[in-house]
């Protein structure tokens, strides 16, 4: 019997369109092809693979209303945002068509009475298990390194996006990469853990890359060791914003506003937690309480919208379990704390005070408009309690002094340190994390050599 796959606009709670999974016969259809087609362009040189992304980047642009237009209808992301994704994705684009074949370049190894090389050669297929929540940016990140590097990508993407997993598909065709070499799997929840698990083990699969929470990274980084495969997992994050005693408070905290509520509090890398040294802790949460009242919730296809709705209800509860179970623990809240009534998935954006290891709001990634302010008694404290978590994805410190910033920052565990900056990523800089966060890389020189193989050559 066929399942079907029905999306929702988590602004209206309306249906939006339904997709027939795919049995068994289309999966093994759609691999072999995947396969043939990987082979094929491991072959091409890399200069024509990149001359292809350079394509792509262009196309990307020529689609950016109707690509932005889906994310806005299936995840509820402001149009802005959504536009903003792809503008991202094609900058990427452009830079590995800019920079990949020198990355990838052989490098000459001087050895005596030998002529040897290391060189970067494809892996073959990987699969790519993605979110929802950046639904363009997530596959663009991992797949346009993966193809300049001359793999093939099998594509998961979260079932809620389904839409835009397909519309990407068409647009790697069109962008001039072979058909089948980008495949989009349409596979019913239920079915998600056997199949990713059972391609994992598939000797046609190279190799995995998950984005997504730590209970779906267990299951893919478990399956991936048992066949002893190469895995990248990029998973939750509990961000640290360190205020210290000598930072532009004002500037601080409308940074803080943008770092918590962007993608309407939906990404891995928002800062989450707020970390406030005790003398500028008063004026701090003033213009932060002040400039999280001023965010307009509403319509994402509005251009003055800054918060959508969540993409799913069961994100929505989460966070006023979160809320709640944090007040009842002590926090105090400030503004926000409860849904917005209506049909579509609204949560108001909420600040929680007094928070603090053992509350849910502190202690566990809070995926949705909620911000957490933690007092830190002096530069040692912000220090203990930027690491009491489990994550460790990025950093953000603020403070007059940049020495002092990057100073502190070398004594909290991340995979990022920003100083008077917000945390983001940048296809010049390597992207992952540490601790629960994940491992791997992707974006810059080491997110391309990632699913390669560095192989030495020696002719004598
Ligand atoms: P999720 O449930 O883990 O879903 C992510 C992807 O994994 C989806 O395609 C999902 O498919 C699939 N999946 C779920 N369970 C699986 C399993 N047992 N085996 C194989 N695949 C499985 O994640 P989410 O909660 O929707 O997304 C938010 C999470 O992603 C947050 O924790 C966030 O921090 C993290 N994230 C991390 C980064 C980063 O770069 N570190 C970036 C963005 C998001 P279905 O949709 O079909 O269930």
């Amino acid at each position: 019997m066929s399942v079907t796959i029905r999306t929702v606009n988590p602004a209206t709670g309306q249906p939006l369109a339904e997709y027939e999974a795919w049995d068994a016969v289309r999966i093994e259809t759609a691999v072999a092809r995947a396969h043939a087609a990987a082979r094929a362009w491991a072959l091409v040189p890399v200069t024509e693979r990149a001359a292809r992304a350079r394509h792509l980047a262009k196309t990307l642009r020529e689609h950016k209303d109707s690509l932005a237009r889906l994310a806005v209808t299936e995840m509820g992301k402001p149009v802005g945002e959504a536009e903003g994704e792809v503008e991202k994705s094609a900058l990427t684009a452009d830079y590995y068509a800019g920079h990949g074949p020198g990355i990838l370049a052989d490098e000459r190894v001087d050895i005596e009475g030998a002529d040897a090389w290391v060189a970067h050669e494809p892996v073959g297929l990987v699969l790519a298990v993605m979110p929802w929540n950046f639904p363009l940016w997530q596959v663009m990140r991992c797949a346009i390194p993966s193809l300049v590097a001359g793999n093939g990508i099998l594509l998961k993407h979260a079932s809620n996006v389904t839409g835009t997993a397909l519309a990407l598909q068409d647009l790697f065709v069109e962008a001039g990469f072979p058909e089948d070499l980008v495949t989009a799997l349409v596979i019913a929840d239920e079915d998600v853990p056997d199949v990713t698990a059972r391609l994992i083990e598939d000797d046609r699969v190279a190799a995995v890359t998950l984005t997504g929470s730590n209970r779906a990274g267990a299951a893919v980084g478990s399956a991936a060791g048992r066949a002893a495969k190469k895995s990248v997992l990029e998973l939750g994050g509990s961000d640290a914003f360190v205020v210290l005693d000598d930072a532009d408070v004002e500037t601080a905290a409308e940074a803080a506003v943008k770092a918590r509520f962007t993608n309407s509090g939906q990404s891995c890398v928002c800062a989450k937690r707020f970390i406030v040294d005790a003398s500028v802790a008063d004026a701090f949460t003033a213009a932060f309480v002040a400039g999280v009242e001023a965010l307009h919730i509403g319509d994402p296809r509005a251009r003055d919208t800054r918060i959508g709705p969540l993409a799913r209800p069961d994100l929505r509860s989460s966070i006023q379990r979160q809320v709640e179970e944090s007040v009842a623990a002590g926090a105090r809240l400030l503004t926000g704390g409860t849904p917005l009534p209506g049909d579509g998935f609204f949560y108001r954006p909420t600040v929680l005070a007094d928070t603090g290891p053992g509350m849910p709001a502190f202690d566990e990634e809070t995926f949705g408009p909620l911000a957490a302010l933690t007092v830190a008694q002096d530069d040692e404290d912000a220090v203990r309690l930027a690491n009491a978590t489990a994550y460790g994805l990025g950093l953000s410190v603020w403070t007059a002094d940049p020495g002092r910033g990057a100073a502190l920052a070398r004594r909290i565990t991340s995979g990022a340190a920003f100083v008077n900056a917000i945390v983001a990523s940048d296809p010049r800089l390597p992207f992952g994390g540490t601790k629960r966060s994940g491992y791997g890389r992707e974006l810059a020189a080491a997110g391309i050599r990632e699913f390669t193989n560095t192989r030495a050559y020696w002719i004598s």
